[in-house]
C-alpha cells in the first residue's frame, strides 16, 4: 500500500497569468512573462537563498492548485497531439495527476527584500498567479541539461503565429504602458502567438477569443494566417488605484 505525505507551502507565485487559458505549455516559451516568487513565513528570509546568486536558473516545484478538485485519469489527450490520441498520465506533463505536483525551470532575474517580504523575480514562467510552491532547487547544467535526450511526442513547439494589432489596440497598449509601466505588446505577441486555442478550435477562423494578462483583458480574432488583437481593456482612474492596492497585498 502506498503512503501519504503532507508538504508545507514555502511560497507563492505572482504572475501575469490570471487564468489558465493562454499560459504556455512549458516554461521558457514566453520570455516576456515576468513573475515573482514570494517566500512565505517562516521562509521569508534571505539566508535560505545564500549561494543562489551563482545559479542562473531554478527548478520550481509547485501545486497545480486549480486542478485540485478534479480526479486524475490513467490516460489523457495531450494538446500537442491535437486532442486525438491518448497517452498514459506518467508519459505526460498534464495537470490532472494523482498528486498535483508541477515542475518548471525558470531564469532568476533578481532577489529582493521589501520589509519582511522576500521575492525572487523570475523570467519565462508557465505558472498561474497565486500558484503555491513546495520547493525551489537550483538547476544544475551538468546533470539537468541533456542535449541528446529524446522529446517523445512533445518535440520543440513550432514557430509563433503572427499577431497583428488594430490601431485601437495599439493605442490602448500605449496608454496601459503609461499607467502601469508594462509593455503588453511583446507579451501578447508571445502568448497569443503560441496559439492557445483548444485543439477543436484550431482552424476555425473569425472566431473571437479573450484572455487576461495582468489586469488587462485582451480581445482577439483568429484570421487565416494571423491573429488580430482588436481591443485591450483595463481599469483606469479610481479603479486603477484599487487594483494597484490589491496587487500589493
Ligand atoms: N512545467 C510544468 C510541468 O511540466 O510540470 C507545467 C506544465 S503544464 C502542461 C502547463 C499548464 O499548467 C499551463 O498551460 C497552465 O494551464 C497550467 N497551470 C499552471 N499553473 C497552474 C496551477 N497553479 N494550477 C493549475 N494549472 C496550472
Amino acid at each position: 500500500m502506498s503512503q501519504s505525505f503532507t508538504f508545507q507551502q514555502i511560497g507563492l507565485v505572482h504572475s501575469c497569468y490570471k487564468q489558465k487559458f493562454g499560459i504556455p505549455r512549458q516554461p521558457g516559451l514566453v520570455t516576456e512573462a515576468s513573475a515573482s516568487i514570494e517566500l512565505l513565513p517562516p521562509f521569508n528570509r534571505l539566508d535560505v537563498l545564500d549561494g543562489l546568486d551563482g545559479f542562473s536558473h531554478i527548478w520550481v516545484h509547485f501545486i497545480f492548485h486549480e486542478c485540485m478538485t478534479d480526479n486524475w485519469k490513467a490516460k489523457i489527450r495531450p494538446p500537442r497531439l491535437g486532442g486525438k490520441e491518448k497517452m498514459g498520465i506518467f508519459a505526460t506533463r498534464a495537470t490532472h495527476r494523482p498528486n498535483p505536483l508541477g515542475l518548471s525551470v525558470v531564469e532568476v532575474k533578481s532577489v529582493r527584500k521589501e520589509g519582511n517580504r522576500v521575492f525572487i523575480d523570475i523570467i519565462g514562467a508557465d505558472l498561474l498567479d497565486k500558484t503555491p510552491l513546495v520547493d525551489i532547487t537550483p538547476y544544475l547544467p551538468y546533470a539537468d541539461a541533456l542535449p541528446n535526450a529524446k522529446g517523445g511526442f512533445a518535440p520543440l513547439p513550432t514557430t509563433l503565429k503572427k499577431v497583428k494589432f488594430s490601431e485601437l489596440a495599439l493605442d490602448q497598449a500605449k496608454s496601459y504602458k503609461a499607467i502601469y509601466a508594462r509593455d503588453l505588446v511583446p507579451l501578447i505577441e508571445q502568448v497569443i502567438g503560441q496559439d492557445p486555442r483548444p485543439s477543436y478550435l484550431v482552424g476555425s477562423e473569425n472566431r473571437n477569443h479573450g484572455n487576461q494578462l495582468w489586469n488587462a483583458n485582451i480581445k482577439w480574432t483568429a484570421k487565416e494566417d494571423h491573429f488580430l488583437v482588436t481591443q485591450i481593456e483595463y481599469p483606469v482612474g479610481e479603479q486603477h488605484e484599487q487594483v494597484e492596492n490589491a496587487e500589493r497585498l
